[in-house]
């Protein structure tokens, strides 16, 4: 089972748990408490703490949890600087015993140098690369890594469940109307939920821009209000840098 919890208000930042009904394993904790009082309600054992990205509101309730569950096994990609007691390189997988599966990490650089998302089943846990409709911003790396990064997540299967780590759907399906027509989307803009995750990839390959780059006809839509557009890192940079100041 997959659950979502609501961690540091403000940023809308979201700590997804990986249980069963005995243990449970949680990805970017950004804080501790919610994230244990959501552990005691459920009667749930800490195994392990998976890293996507060394930003404090993804990382700052792992002390916390170590405190309550100090066997607690950190992991995260082989390039982050945190401190942590497993560390993955691209394509390398782990055993969960309790889940009696694997879990693989993909390194997606471009938001943060470290980033890396963590496969599991038809999950993707992507942190700030991926959002839903949008995707994060290349603060450590350049336009065309975090692009790479990008259709790396996009070449997974159609059925691949996005689990990202911030509620900005919203925000993103407005600066896509800004951008383009979609009666679907504006449909969904009347009733959209407060909580998104987790989202289809399928819904994203069709409606977020950030993945429809390769698309001459999206490129010609998008001229009109970016400028000429004539290749797909053309087209990221466009988009993202029009996001930027939306
Ligand atoms: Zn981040």
């Amino acid at each position: 089972m997959i659950s979502s919890v609501r961690v540091l208000g403000s940023s809308l930042n979201y700590c997804h748990i990986i249980h069963n009904d005995q243990y449970a394993l949680v990805i970017d904790p950004g804080e501790s408490e919610p994230v244990l009082d959501w552990l005691a309600l459920h009667h749930l054992h800490l195994t392990h703490i998976l890293i996507t990205h060394h930003h404090l509101d993804h990382v700052q309730g792992i002390n916390g949890l170590k405190l309550n569950f100090p066997n607690t096994i950190v992991i995260a990609s082989s390039c982050s600087q945190i401190a942590h007691d497993i560390k993955l390189q691209h394509h390398e997988t782990f055993l969960v015993n309790w889940l009696n599966s694997h879990i693989t990490c993909l390194h997606i650089p471009g938001h943060t140098i470290d980033h890396c998302a963590y496969l599991y089943q038809n999950a993707a846990f992507v942190g700030d690369t991926l959002f839903s409709l949008g995707c994060g911003q290349n603060f450590e790396g350049s336009f065309e890594t975090m692009l790479n990064s990008i259709n790396l997540i996009k070449s997974l299967n159609d059925q691949t469940m996005i689990y990202f780590a911030h509620e900005y759907t919203k925000k993103n399906l407005l600066f896509t109307l800004s951008l383009t027509d979609s009666p679907i989307l504006e449909k969904y803009l009347e009733h959209i939920p407060s909580k998104t995750v987790p989202s289809s990839l399928a819904f994203e390959k069709e409606h977020n821009l950030f993945l429809q780059c390769d698309n001459p006809i999206l490129w010609k839509q998008l001229s009109k209000k970016l400028g000429p557009i004539s290749n797909m890192l053309e087209c990221f940079t466009k988009l993202r840098l029009a996001k930027n100041r939306f």
